[in-house]
């Protein structure tokens, strides 16, 4: 029997979803998606081009083309509460419901709920509904702060003191702000990636792995969507403890009980995103789906089949472990010259011989076969191997060979950049 799966949005984390799906030669996946992404429609059996966060309209796409099952990448679907529609329509979807999303979608809801739990790793935060209330405690706050605006800002909105921001930059910033803001102690420490399948009630976690959100080699420049990422054969990380990692695990399962309390299980992929201490991670935030790009560095080692898990995570059922290959990955992120701030766009792009990595599209056009750069990250490529230098290099070359006006950070997967961050973690315990 054949599965027919839908794959909500269509950036590279869905072209890796799409690709992990379709390696089961029973399912046939579709997509829905804003802008054709020419990844996702070689993979698909029919692709459909409608706005991500138009409810009606995925719905009705779904059920003319009798899909059984879908999943979400993005957050906006989340937010428009595509996935309550979807289940309405008798379609069991991968991904929480607009109630569980707000795990990712309201941060001062998040805040709120840690606390209200008494769940560990929350930072010290105030939430101020008007923006102007928060000016007097910016000033007087001893010291650095995060201010974060609490809904989506497609990971833009957040501005650091002491960072980007001097305190009258923090000030100046909040006041441009509408709506909720969320202000937060600032965390210093190594920032890593937890994610996991849950059932509603049961976590099945992934690897762990470190994304590099600055455009530029050595952690420069403006943060962007994320400009690669690595894991490592053991799946662990060298500057997270044993003990580290189990604390990160209890977080997260408390996240899933005490949003199950609220009767509102959480079915989906949950991301937490820590930052590593001097006293222990901290949750920077939660997302509710899979990071882009860590998606792409955990499912090119899934060795179960991802399709059965999907249907164990929409049904309860998750089973207590999935299987892993034992292998590093590293994933590297052509963005245009320019990106994030002045991208130059509509340029030829040629992927070149991209050897034994895998290929991921992003924000990339086609035009009368020719593939084009867009404004956002273009093509990610990611190598795989028995560790990390092996996985670095294929990344790296399959990196190097793309033709355009594009760039990437060499640097993401070296042992230089890991031995920087073994040493700042050292440096702070
Ligand atoms: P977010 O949009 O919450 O992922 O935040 C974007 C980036 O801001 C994160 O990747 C962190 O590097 C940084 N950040 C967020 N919150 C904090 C915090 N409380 N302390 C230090 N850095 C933070």
């Amino acid at each position: 029997m054949v599965l027919k799966v839908l794959v909500v949005g269509g950036g590279g984390r869905e072209h890796a979803i799409a690709a992990a799906l379709a390696k089961n030669p029973d399912v046939q996946v579709h997509g829905v998606m804003a802008r054709r992404n020419p990844g996702i429609a070689r993979l698909a059996a029919e692709i459909g081009l409608l706005s991500e966060t138009d409810t009606a309209g995925v719905v009705g796409w779904a059920r003319s083309h009798g899909i059984d099952r879908a999943i979400i990448g993005p957050e906006a679907p989340l937010d428009a509460g595509v996935v309550d529609a979807l289940e309405v329509a008798g379609i069991p979807t991968a991904g929480p419901r607009y109630a569980a999303a707000r795990l990712e979608t309201d941060k001062a809801f998040c805040r709120d709920l840690m606390h209200t739990h008494g769940i560990q790793g929350c930072p010290l935060y105030r939430v101020f509904r008007d923006p102007a209330d928060a000016v007097p405690f910016i000033r007087e706050y001893g010291g650095d702060l995060a201010v974060k605006p609490a809904g989506l800002t497609g990971g833009k909105g957040v501005r650091i003191m002491g960072e980007q921001v001097d305190r009258e930059g923090a000030i100046a910033y909040v006041k441009t702000l509408r709506g909720p803001v969320v202000l937060e102690e600032r965390l210093i420490g190594e920032e890593f990636t937890l994610q996991a399948f849950v059932d509603g009630t049961r976590l099945v976690f992934m690897p762990l792995v470190q994304d590099h959100k600055r455009a530029f080699e050595g952690d420069a420049g403006p943060n962007t969507g994320g400009m690669g990422s690595y894991s490592m054969p053991d799946h662990a990380l060298p500057f997270v403890t044993e003990n580290d990692q189990a604390e990160a695990r209890a977080i997260m399962a408390e996240a899933v009980a005490a949003i199950r309390h609220q009767g509102t299980p959480f079915h989906g992929v949950l991301y937490g995103q820590f930052m590593n201490t001097a006293t222990g991670p901290r949750v920077i935030e939660f997302n509710a789906r899979f990071g882009d790009p860590e998606a792409m560095n955990v499912l090119p080692v899934l060795a179960s089949d991802f399709s059965e898990i999907l249907c164990c995570i929409t049904e309860g059922s998750l089973p207590s472990r999935v299987e892993w290959e034992p292998l590093a990955t590293v994933c590297k992120y052509l963005v245009p010259e320019g990106y994030p701030e002045a991208p130059v766009s509509n340029q030829p792009l040629e992927p070149g011989d991209t050897g034994d990595a895998l290929v991921y599209y992003g924000s990339v056009g086609e035009k009368d076969g020719r593939l084009t750069t867009l404004t956002s990250r273009t093509l990610a490529v990611v190598g795989r191997g028995p560790d990390l230098a092996t996985a670095e290099a294929i990344a790296e070359a399959a990196a190097a060979s793309v033709r355009g006006r594009v760039r990437h950070r060499r640097d993401i997967g070296t042992s230089a950049l890991l031995s920087k961050r073994v040493a700042h973690m050292g440096a702070l315990r």
